[in-house]
C-alpha cells in the first residue's frame, strides 16, 4: 500500500481477504471453506447460524448456502440498539434476504448459542437435517481455513522475498486469529500476529483466541505448538462497544478509501485498521514491513451511512 506507507512512514503491505468471494468475499469464506464441507458431510439440508444484525459472517453463510442448495436460516442479536432503518434492513441484511435466508431478531445479551439449538430442534422436528455454525464461524474446523491462510502468506511471501515482521488483524469471535497462529506455528515461523479488538477486553479476547488455537492445533494434528505468550491482542481501538463506530475507525475508513481506493467497514476492518494507523504513528512498527490482512466487511457500510457525514462533497463548480 504505497501511499498508506508513505502517510505512516512504516513499509505497509495488505492481504486481501476482502476479495475471497462469496457474496462480495472476508474472512468468513476460508472458514465456510472447511465448515460447508463438514455441513454437506453429514448430509445437512439446512444451515443455522447467528450474529449481530449486520454480520458480515451471516451474509456470507447465506451465500454458500445458496450455491449449495442449502437453506439459511440466522439469528440476528441487536448488539447495539440502532433504530436506524438502513442499520436495520441494508448492508448486510439486504445481502442475507437477496441470498434467500430467513431471519430471526432477538434482543442484545441474549443466550444465542442456547437459541439457536431451540430453533435448530424445532426444524429438526419438522424433518430437516440442520447443521448450526456457531457465531463467526470460530470452532476448530472453521479456524482450518486460517491456517490455510498463514501456510498462503509463507508461500507469496517466499514467492515474492518478502520479508514480514509483523501481521495486524481485526480479531472478533477468534477464529481468524487462532487459525493464523497455529498456522504461522505449525510452520515454525516467527512472524508475529497483532490482533485489535473490536469487542471483548484484552485478557478476554486472548483467552478465546489461545484456547481455540489450542484446540486447533490439536485437530491439524500438532498438539501444543501454540504457546500462550504467541497470542497478543490490543482491545484499545473497540471504543464505545461493539459495533458501535468510532472516530479513529470512520479515519482510518476515509485514509482506505481515499489513499488506497480500498474500503473497510465501521465494525471490524476499521477497528483493525485504526489500530494499525494509531501504533504506526506512535513508532511501534519503526522499520518493519507490515501486512494488514483485510477481513472484510465493506458489504456493510449501507447499514452505516449515518456515521459518515460526506457534506462537503457535494459541490457546485
Ligand atoms: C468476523 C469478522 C472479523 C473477525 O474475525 P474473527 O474470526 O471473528 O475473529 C474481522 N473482520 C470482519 C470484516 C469480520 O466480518
Amino acid at each position: 500500500m504505497k501511499r498508506l506507507s508513505e502517510a505512516l512512514g512504516v513499509d505497509l503491505w495488505i492481504k486481501r481477504d476482502d476479495c475471497t468471494g462469496m457474496s462480495t468475499g472476508g474472512n468468513k469464506t476460508r472458514k465456510l471453506e472447511f465448515l460447508m464441507a463438514e455441513a454437506l458431510e453429514q448430509g445437512a439440508d439446512m444451515v443455522m447460524t447467528q450474529g449481530a444484525t449486520q454480520t458480515n459472517h451471516g451474509r456470507q453463510t447465506a451465500a454458500f448456502a445458496a450455491k449449495l442448495g442449502l437453506k439459511c436460516h440466522i439469528l440476528l442479536e441487536d448488539r447495539t440498539g440502532y433504530q436506524d432503518g438502513n442499520y436495520n434492513t441494508n448492508g448486510n441484511v439486504l445481502l442475507d434476504h437477496l441470498h434467500g435466508a430467513t431471519t430471526e431478531k432477538f434482543p442484545g445479551g441474549h443466550d444465542m448459542p442456547g437459541e439457536m439449538e431451540r430453533a435448530a430442534e424445532k426444524m429438526r422436528a419438522k424433518g430437516h437435517k440442520v447443521y448450526v455454525i456457531p457465531g463467526g464461524g470460530s470452532n476448530p474446523t472453521g479456524a482450518l481455513g486460517y491456517v490455510n491462510c498463514a501456510f498462503e502468506l509463507l508461500a507469496q511471501a517466499n514467492e515474492t522475498g518478502l520479508k514480514i515482521d509483523r501481521v495486524v488483524h481485526a480479531t472478533g469471535s477468534s477464529g481468524t486469529q487462532a487459525g493464523l497462529v497455529t498456522g504461522l506455528c505449525a510452520m515454525n515461523s516467527a512472524v508475529p500476529v497483532l490482533g485489535i479488538g473490536t469487542r471483548a477486553p484484552q485478557p478476554k479476547q486472548e483467552q478465546m483466541v489461545y484456547d481455540l488455537a489450542c484446540k486447533t492445533a490439536e485437530k491439524l494434528g500438532c498438539p501444543g505448538v501454540v504457546k500462550r505468550e504467541d497470542v497478543m491482542a490490543n482491545t484499545d481501538y473497540v471504543g464505545e462497544g461493539y459495533g458501535v463506530p468510532t472516530e479513529s475507525g470512520i479515519e482510518a475508513i476515509r485514509m482506505f478509501a481515499e489513499l488506497e481506493g480500498i474500503l473497510l467497514d465501521p465494525c471490524y476492518s476499521a477497528k483493525g485498521a485504526a489500530g494499525l494507523i494509531d501504533l504506526a504513528r506512535k513508532g511501534a512498527f519503526k522499520d518493519e514491513t507490515v501486512v494488514f490482512l483485510h477481513t472484510g466487511g465493506a458489504a456493510a457500510l449501507g447499514g452505516y451511512d449515518f456515521a459518515f457525514d460526506n457534506a462537503d462533497r457535494w459541490v457546485n463548480l
